[in-house]
C-alpha cells in the first residue's frame, strides 16, 4: 500500500470499537497480544463453514482443499520469513512450543556437564525455562548475557561469553519487556565464527520488524500468531533445513511418521517430521491471513507509523512527575514500561482499565529481568498500528488520574 489511510485500518479490527466501564477501549496491550482484523476473522470462519476436514490423510475433496489451505499458509511463513525452503517451516503452538521443540530435540542429545547455553538477561521465561529443563536433564550450564541499565547488550561483553563450551545461544530478537531490539545481526555473526548457532525467539520482533532468516543467518527462528494480528494457538519454528534433518523428533504420533511397526518405525519427512498430531488448521490458515493482511499494508509503512507513536508517547510519559521508563535502549520498538513513584504497577492499570485504557501491569514473564532492575514489575504500554495519538493522549491522562489519587 502506497499512502495507509490509518483510520480505515483501524476500523477493520471490530474488537476496537467497543467500549469498556462506558469509555471507548485504548488497547495498548499488544506486547501480551493483538487484536484481529476483519480478514483473520472472516477466514478462520469461512475456513470452518466450508473447508473443514483433516489434512494429509482423506483422498476427497474437501480434505485436499483442508491440505492445499493449510499448506498454502506454510507457502506464505516462507515468503514472509523470507525462509530458503518451505520445508524449514513447522507449525507449533507458538513461539513457548517452538523452543522446547529445539531444547528437548535440538539442545538436549549434544548437552553433557561440560557444555552451556547462553541467553541474555531481558529473557521471556519461554526463553529461559525450556534451557533449564534441557540443562537439568544433562549436567550442563545455563550462561546468562548481561545488560545494561538502558537494558543493551555490551558485544565484547557477548563475545567472551562464546567459549569451546557453549552449544547454542538462544536470545530474544526484542524485549517483551523492555522494547530493546538486539544486534542479532551481529551476534549472530560472532557466534557463528565460532561454530555455535543461534535461536532468535521472535515472538515480539515479527509484528514489527521484516524478517530475512537468510540475511540474519539465523539457526532457528521462532514466533507465535497471536502477536501478529493472527489466531492463538497456532505459532512457527524455523529451522535450517540441514539442522532440522538432523533432529529426532519432539513428539511421536499420526502423520509424523512414513511407516510404523511394533519393531521399526520411519519418520516422515520435513516438515511433517516435527508435526505429530491433527495440527491447527484452522489456525494456520488464520495466520496465513494475518500475515496476507500485515503484507498488504506493508511493514515499511507500519515500522513508519509505530515509531512516532512510540516517540510521541514517551515524550509525553517522561512529562509524568515521578514516572522513570525502564529500558531506555537506543534501538527499540512499540513497547515502554515504566514505574511511578507514587503507585504500584497493579494499582495503575486497575486504575487506568476504569477509564478504558488496557495496559499490562506484572512481571511479564521476565521475573530474572525485574531482579536486575531490583523493582518488582513495571506498568507496559505496547502499540500497534491501529493505535492512535488519542490512546497515547487518553493514557496520559489516566496515568495523571493516579497521581491524584494517590496523592
Ligand atoms: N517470547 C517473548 C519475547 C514473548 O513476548 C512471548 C509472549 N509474551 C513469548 C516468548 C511466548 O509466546 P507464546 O506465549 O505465544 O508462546
Amino acid at each position: 500500500m502506497n499512502d495507509v489511510d490509518w483510520h480505515a485500518v483501524r476500523n477493520d479490527f471490530p474488537l476496537l470499537k467497543q467500549q469498556v466501564y462506558g469509555k471507548p477501549l485504548a488497547y495498548l496491550d499488544n506486547a501480551a497480544t493483538s487484536q484481529k482484523p476483519n480478514a483473520v476473522i472472516e477466514t478462520v470462519e469461512q475456513y470452518y463453514r466450508q473447508d473443514n476436514a483433516n489434512v494429509h490423510r482423506g483422498v476427497y475433496a474437501l480434505s485436499e482443499r483442508a491440505t492445499e489451505r493449510y499448506e498454502a499458509s506454510r507457502n506464505k511463513v516462507q515468503s514472509f520469513l523470507h525462509a530458503a525452503h518451505r520445508e524449514e517451516i513447522i507449525f507449533v503452538r507458538g513461539t513457548t512450543e517452538a523452543i522446547n521443540l529445539v531444547a528437548q530435540s535440538y539442545a538436549r542429545p549434544r548437552l553433557t556437564h561440560d557444555s552451556e547455553i547462553l541467553i541474555s538477561a531481558m529473557e521471556h521465561h519461554s526463553n529461559i525455562v525450556p534451557w533449564q529443563i534441557a540443562c537439568q536433564q544433562t549436567g550442563a550450564k545455563l550462561t546468562i548475557i548481561p545488560i545494561s541499565d538502558s537494558g543493551e547488550i555490551d558485544l565484547d561483553d557477548y563475545k567472551q561469553r562464546l567459549t569451546k563450551r557453549t552449544q547454542l545461544v538462544a536470545i530474544t530478537h526484542m524485549s517483551n519487556a523492555l522494547g530493546t531490539i538486539l544486534p542479532v545481526q551481529e551476534m549472530i555473526a560472532m557466534a557463528h565464527a565460532q561454530n555455535i548457532p543461534v535461536l532468535l525467539d521472535g515472538a515480539q520482533a515479527v509484528p514489527h520488524i521484516g524478517i530475512n532468516v537468510q540475511t540474519l543467518d539465523c539457526d532457528f527462528y521462532a514466533f507465535s500468531g497471536h502477536k501478529i494480528y493472527g489466531p492463538t494457538g497456532i505459532g512457527v519454528l524455523y529451522g535450517k533445513q540441514t539442522i532440522l534433518d538432523a533432529m529426532p523428533p519432539y513428539q511421536g504420533g499420526g502423520d509424523m511418521i512414513s511407516q510404523v511397526s511394533f519393531e521399526n518405525t520411519l519418520y516422515n519427512t520435513l516438515p511433517y517430521k516435527f508435526e505429530a498430531g491433527t495440527p491447527n488448521i484452522a489456525g494456520a490458515v488464520g495466520l496465513g491471513a494475518a500475515l496476507d493482511y500485515v503484507e498488504y499494508i506493508g511493514l515499511d509503512n507500519i515500522v513508519r507509523h509505530e515509531q512516532p507513536l512510540l516517540e510521541y508517547a514517551t515524550q509525553e510519559l517522561l512529562t509524568i512527575k515521578g514516572l522513570r521508563i525502564i529500558g531506555t535502549a537506543k534501538h527499540k520498538a512499540s513497547i515502554i514500561s515504566f514505574v511511578l513513584d507514587a503507585a504500584h504497577p497493579h494499582d495503575i492499570s486497575s486504575i487506568l482499565d476504569r477509564e478504558g485504557v488496557a495496559i499490562r501491569a506484572g512481571h511479564h514473564c521476565a521475573m530474572p529481568l525485574m531482579e536486575r532492575f531490583r523493582i518488582p514489575a513495571t506498568a507496559r504500554v505496547s502499540l500497534a498500528f491501529y493505535n492512535t495519538k488519542q490512546d497515547i493522549d487518553r493514557l496520559i491522562k489516566a496515568i495523571k488520574e493516579v497521581l491524584i489519587l494517590f496523592g
